[in-house]
């Protein structure tokens, strides 16, 4: 981070096609030499076997991602003036996106590759944000980013939430806690389709609230008139209270095995009035299913959420068969006529590889399957055409016949 020339990390022959293409991760195989003795966080110059100027990025040694590139203008450092243009697109965004809309105080203000900013992720509930690094290059800088953020956004506090593994996979070492101004409130209350929810930012999952399924939950109310529905992985009750509020199910039962987030889906239906029609278990969904199934109950629409089953390439297989089990065991509790939504977080697991399972389950069981949406997650994470990885959340709509 001097006035030094930038080390310059050179490519393999035949390795450099993605990153002309933009892709943002130059992982560690692709890489023939570095020159110049690049320091963790420092920028470098990435070039092409031919010595042909490819981008500039920020380099890590101790990550498989050993550059994540951000500019492609040989000409223009990654300064402060640059990160600060990166932030405000992202801002901007999500202003035209929600408007005046209550979400834009319960929303993701920066999603990582999505943003170009890949290893940031910036959550906002309402004055607070809550701060996510999975690069430790950007990490590095977090008074830089944060100056810019609390200059634009004038948060109350500014909360860092740190993901399981970063400390091996990127050498980070950083740990949950206050990083400007008041800690938040527990629980605080945002807004969300028209409804209250509690949530828990420091211990809750992720950042404290998914997101990304806010325009999927509203279209499942869409379909949950009148039915008995499913819940299964409920979290807080994101879809129990949006079938049950929005979309006048008869009842809502939700299932997930952690006893807090229970807590909170049952505080969340008493606090938007629907408690007489929500019931929340505390259970393991597999046994919860088979229970069902064996005492012979039926849902007009169940929905899975379940959380990231495949991590690692190596893992995709075992992931596949974890979505067959629970797809089964859905559709033997769905009735004729039966709604599934059916989702899948695991960015490894794409959206034809997703759909086979589906068709599977439904052969083994002998249901059809009518496919009515398949949708993906909330505009506020936008997907890099350039990084199509970003595009992990899968939402398929889907009636049992
Ligand atoms: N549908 C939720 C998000 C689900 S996240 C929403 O809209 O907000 C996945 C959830 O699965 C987590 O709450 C986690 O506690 C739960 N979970 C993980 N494994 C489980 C299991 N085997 N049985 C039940 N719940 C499980």
């Amino acid at each position: 981070m001097s006035d030094a020339p930038l080390a310059v990390v050179v490519l393999k022959k035949r390795r450099a096609l993605p990153f002309f293409s933009h892709h943002p991760w130059v992982f560690a195989g692709a890489i023939e030499r570095e020159e110049g003795a690049p320091q963790p966080g420092d920028e470098v110059r990435v070039v092409s076997h031919e010595g042909r100027f490819i981008g500039r990025g920020l380099y890590n040694p101790d990550s498989q991602i050993r550059v994540r590139l951000y500019g492609w203008d040989e000409h223009r450092p990654l300064d402060r003036d640059f990160w600060a243009e990166r932030i405000d697109q992202a801002l901007a965004w999500r202003e035209q996106l929600f408007q005046h809309r209550p979400e834009r105080h319960a929303c993701r203000l920066i999603f990582s590759e999505g943003d170009h900013l890949s290893g940031l992720t910036v959550d906002r509930y309402g004055e607070w944000l809550l701060v996510q690094w999975t690069s430790r290059a950007l990490a590095m800088r977090q008074e830089l980013f944060l100056e810019l953020l609390t200059e634009r956004l004038r948060p109350r506090g500014v909360w860092l939430r740190t993901e399981r593994g970063i400390g091996e996979s990127e050498g980070l070492s950083a740990a949950d806690g206050l990083l400007r101004g008041e800690p938040p409130p527990r629980p605080l209350f945002l807004v969300e389709n028209g409804l209250r929810i509690g949530v828990d930012v420091l211990e809750g999952h992720k950042t404290g609230y998914y997101f990304d399924q806010r325009d999927n939950r509203r279209a499942v109310a869409a379909y949950a008139g009148g039915r008995k529905v499913l819940d299964a992985f409920c979290y807080t009750g994101g879809f129990s209270l949006a079938a049950a509020k929005l979309g006048q199910a008869a009842h809502v039962t939700g299932v997930d095995s952690s006893p807090s987030a229970i807590e909170t889906a049952r505080a969340n239906a008493e606090l938007n009035e629907i408690g007489e029609r929500c019931t929340f278990v505390r259970a393991d969904v597999v046994p919860y299913l088979e229970a069902a199934v064996g005492r012979g109950e039926q849902f007009g629409l169940v929905i899975l959420d379940p959380p990231k089953m495949a991590r690692t390439r190596p893992g995709i297989e075992r992931a596949a068969k974890g979505y067959l089990r629970l797809n089964r065991l859905a559709l033997q509790v769905l009735e004729p006529g039966g709604i599934l939504v059916t989702c899948s977080c695991s960015g490894l697991v794409d959206r034809e590889m997703f759909l086979d399972i589906l068709a599977r389950a439904a052969l083994e069981k002998g249901r059809g399957l009518q496919i009515l949406e398949v949708r993906g997650q909330a505009s506020d994470h936008p997907v890099s055409i350039h990084c199509r990885e970003s595009a992990y959340l899968k939402c398929v709509i889907a009636r049992a016949v």
